[in-house]
């Protein structure tokens, strides 16, 4: 398969023109990522509407694990189409929702009886785990992390952290939420490191706050991701998430895991909990979920799931039936394609590029992955670690200016995340991390450490 291809300068003429109808036609604070608009995409190339051709690292923020147009899923979402396009789920069921349950059921991390539904986004899945939540514990409260990301809606926002741009403005928010730091070792809120703090953040954090913020008997969740996505790809340490488990099982807290960035294949298993050996009570999904298509899934223990009253879950789309037969193609091209070994050979790959840039270049500061859930957070040296938000920004638009899709995240906007489908090619990746070194020399490169400064 071809790679980099650029017939126009980027935006070209065609994307010049639709950038000016954006902006006329499309509010501005509709956020844009990128000065491209795509014509078509195949695997893990794009080629945009001036018949450039570029490698997408981006995978429509994760949605994409098992590529561009799967053959699998295309030729599910066709046989669809000849038979029936939408019913409504609690109007008429068919037989594809029920399969996609049954199977993430069986799939998602947990021996006990589960059951699952599904709805239209992950910020909506997110709503309606808070509502089974509290449906079955009758206990209000929910805690969450800080520099965690759960959507727009308005739980979403409530249980995210960022203020600038996602909740500023936009108050009040559903109560009941209370925030406490991750295990985000590269800036620990509380000054510690590990691991000689005992993941402090994961067990006397949370008794503390019992104590002097909300009492345990009022908490009904506690919801995390279990590598925060949004918020930078912060990878916990291995007994942070178990020694959360342990905390709610003690309290009778539920523990709500939001794979929705971190699910199917990303992180080199099919769950990220997987890596952590814990069992949420309610595993929300969406994002690569559908394959390309629409999405979202809440998966949990059948006693909780049953909870809410008859008619009291409920959404008209959620589960449209060609979002059902792609998911399902995708779950088979994830398992027959071997998706999840190839997320950790890809992640290999990355890190390796990256600690020899970290090497030479002080501007990296923390190389982070977990599988090919793949970031850098860029830094400045005075004050340590001052995030180098316009340095990552130069680097993303070198990126999109040379051939190759890319994004960042964090709370500081320093965080350039790789979320490349996994069916991408070595030589694809190879040449998307030399254009991406590019980006970094020519933002860093008088800074470069000589062999003379390093000693
Ligand atoms: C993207 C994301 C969401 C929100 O999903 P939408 O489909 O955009 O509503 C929720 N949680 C996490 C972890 C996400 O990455």
């Amino acid at each position: 398969m071809g790679s980099i291809r650029l017939k126009t300068k980027i935006p070209g003429p065609v994307s010049t023109d639709l950038q000016r109808r954006r902006s006329q036609a499309i509010p501005s604070g509709f956020n844009q990522l990128s000065p491209l608009f795509v014509a078509r995409a195949e695997g893990a190339l794009l080629e945009d509407v001036d018949g450039n051709i570029l490698i997408d690292l981006a995978g429509g923020i994760g949605c994409l694990n098992s590529g561009h147009r799967p053959a699998a899923v295309i030729s599910a979402i066709q046989a669809q189409a000849q038979l029936f396009l939408h019913t409504c789920a609690h109007v008429t069921l068919y037989d594809c929702y029920i399969e996609l349950a049954e199977i993430l059921n069986r799939i998602t991390p947990g021996s006990f009886a589960k059951k699952t539904f599904f709805v239209n986004s992950g910020a909506e899945a997110v709503e309606n785990a808070v509502k089974i939540v509290r449906a079955s514990t009758k206990r209000p409260a929910i805690i969450c992390f800080q520099d965690a990301f759960h959507g727009r809606t308005a739980m979403g926002m409530a249980l995210t952290s960022k203020p600038h741009p996602y909740k500023a403005g936009f108050e009040p928010l559903p109560g009941h939420i209370y925030r406490i730091p991750y295990a985000y070792c590269y800036r620990c809120s509380y000054g510690k490191s590990y691991p000689q703090c005992q993941l402090y953040c994961g067990s006397d954090a949370i008794l503390d706050t019992f104590q002097r913020v909300v009492p345990a008997e009022e908490v009904g969740a506690v919801i995390v991701e279990p590598v925060q996505g949004e918020g930078g790809f912060i990878v916990p340490p291995p007994g942070f998430l178990p020694a959360l488990k342990a905390v709610c099982e003690k309290y009778g807290i539920l523990l709500i895991a939001d794979e929705v960035q971190t699910g199917f294949g990303r992180t080199g298993r099919m769950f990220a909990c997987e890596h952590f050996g814990i069992e949420p009570d309610i595993l929300i999904t969406a994002k690569s979920l559908g394959g390309g298509l629409p999405l979202g899934a809440i998966t949990g223990r059948a006693e909780l799931m049953d909870a809410p009253d008859i008619g009291a879950l409920g959404t008209t789309f959620g589960g449209n039936p060609l979002s059902c037969v792609a998911a399902l193609a995708s779950l088979k091209t994830i398992e027959t394609e071997n998706l999840c070994r190839r997320a950790e050979a890809l992640g290999l790959e990355f890190e390796y590029r990256a600690l020899m840039w970290q090497k030479r270049w002080p501007i990296i500061g923390n190389v982070r992955r977990l599988g090919a859930m793949c970031a850098l957070e860029l830094v400045r040296p005075t004050p340590e670690r001052t995030p180098a938000d316009v340095e990552t920004k130069e680097i993303l638009n070198f990126c999109h200016t040379h051939g190759v899709v890319a994004i960042s995240a964090g709370s500081f906007g320093n965080v350039i995340r790789l979320l490349m489908p996994l069916v991408i090619t070595d030589a694809q990746l190879n040449e998307a991390l030399d254009v991406l070194e590019e980006g970094i020399a020519s933002v860093t490169g008088a800074e470069e450490i000589t062999a003379k400064s390093r000693t």
